[in-house]
């Protein structure tokens, strides 16, 4: 089996692991309790937080862990919109409509269920938010906006720095979703200028069910979970030592060896693009044809049920991805590739492809030997139907 879907998530790289395990037993302790082993566990959080803030360019006691990429995503939208609103009354919130579902079923929620004003930022034919339609979008009683730094669909970056500078300009907090990005892209939030960001392990060979909030000193949030102190009041529970510490070490490790991981992909990922387009006929690269992720290559094939097309990669031995988000019945097309301005017969033969560390030359030659003869025979099945 050849895995091939590194942007759904990553295996623990074993350094990770190595910096984990004394946690477990050895070092046990809550961080919280005043003793040996609770000073111990204390000093680990202490430490992981310092190597996170160093990677980020800011203090550590700006950086909020948390249990998972979608629970940053939830408590930069939720905490930072109350916040704001109790303080200035302002209500509305600004997201893109290729937004990851942590983003945009929270903001959904907040205008649901919580009154506030929801506007969907338009995105360009690759994905992108422009500055333009930033600046089209603000008014005097928006809160908050939110746009991801990468997709995780498409592969698209955002020019964020652009972006959050307009924020600022209009005294707009501006919140980034990092997950996807922060395995190759400079996490750096002075050069970014973001107010928070958000960060999730497992897609940078850290564990899952870890993530981080960066909170900009002197940004207002109302607290996610009530509880005992921890996290600076804003996330309340027992910090899980070991997930943290692995986390750390993680985003340091993808800090340290990011240009030799871009070295690694960008050439296997460019040959996958190139070899898919001219190969398959009716096929396009989706989101960026620069501007993307080094690892990413995500395509739509006209007239191709995505999700057959998957069932029979893995058949073969090849694990990817579709952006459709159902896995069998009658999938809708998914929202990302819509949103560029596919029409049904194409959108829903979209195919993601994201390489990693363990990616070989050998294992793409494999593939692109395989896919077209797939993507043919998908396309026969549909006609004999
Ligand atoms: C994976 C992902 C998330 C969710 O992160 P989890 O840690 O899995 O909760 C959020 N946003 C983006 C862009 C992602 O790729």
């Amino acid at each position: 089996m050849i895995y091939l879907d590194y942007a759904a998530t990553t295996p623990v790289d074993q350094r990770v692991i190595d910096a984990m395990l004394p946690y477990f037993r050895e070092n046990f302790g809550n961080p919280s309790s005043i003793h040996r082993y609770g000073q111990k566990a204390e000093s680990a959080v202490d430490a992981a937080r310092e190597k996170v803030a160093a990677v980020l360019h800011c203090r550590a006691d700006e950086i909020i862990f948390t249990s998972c990429g979608s629970e940053s995503d939830n408590l930069a939208l939720r905490g930072a919109a109350m916040a704001r609103r109790n303080d200035s009354g302002r209500k509305w919130i600004l997201t893109s409509k290729t937004e990851h579902h942590a983003v945009s079923k929270t903001a959904q929620q907040l205008e649901k269920e919580y009154g506030f004003q929801l506007e969907w930022l338009d995105v360009n034919e690759y994905g992108e938010v422009t500055s333009e339609a930033l600046k089209k979008a603000v008014c005097d009683d928006t809160a908050l906006a939110s746009v991801m730094y990468a997709n995780n669909e498409i592969g698209t970056i955002n020019p964020i720095a652009e972006l959050a500078k307009i924020a600022h300009d209009n005294n707009i907090l501006f919140h980034t979703d990092a997950v996807q990005a922060a395995a190759y892209l400079d996490v750096n939030v002075e050069k970014l200028g973001v107010d928070l960001m958000s960060l999730g392990g497992h897609k940078f060979y850290g564990p899952k069910g870890v993530g981080a909030l960066y909170v900009r000193k002197g940004t207002k949030l109302l607290p996610h979970l009530t509880g005992g102190g921890q996290e600076f009041s804003l996330r309340a529970g027992t910090h899980n030592v070991p997930y943290i510490v692995g986390f750390a070490e993680a985003l340091h490790l993808a800090a340290e060896e990011r240009d030799a991981r871009m070295g690694h992909v960008k050439p296997l990922r460019d040959h996958i693009i190139g070899q898919v387009l001219e190969t398959i006929p009716d096929s396009r690269l989706t989101g960026h044809p620069e501007s993307r992720l080094p690892n990413h290559a995500s395509f739509v094939f006209k007239d191709v049920d995505g999700n057959l097309l998957m069932q029979m990669l893995d058949a073969a031995g090849f694990a990817c991805s579709s952006g459709s988000a159902c896995k069998t019945g009658n999938p809708e097309p998914s929202e990302v590739i819509t949103s560029l301005g596919y029409s049904r017969d194409w959108a829903l033969g979209s195919l993601r492809i994201t390489l990693g560390v363990d990616s070989s030359p050998a294992d793409v030659d494999d593939f692109l030997k395989s896919l077209p003869l797939l993507v043919e025979k998908v396309r026969g099945l549909r006609v004999a139907k």
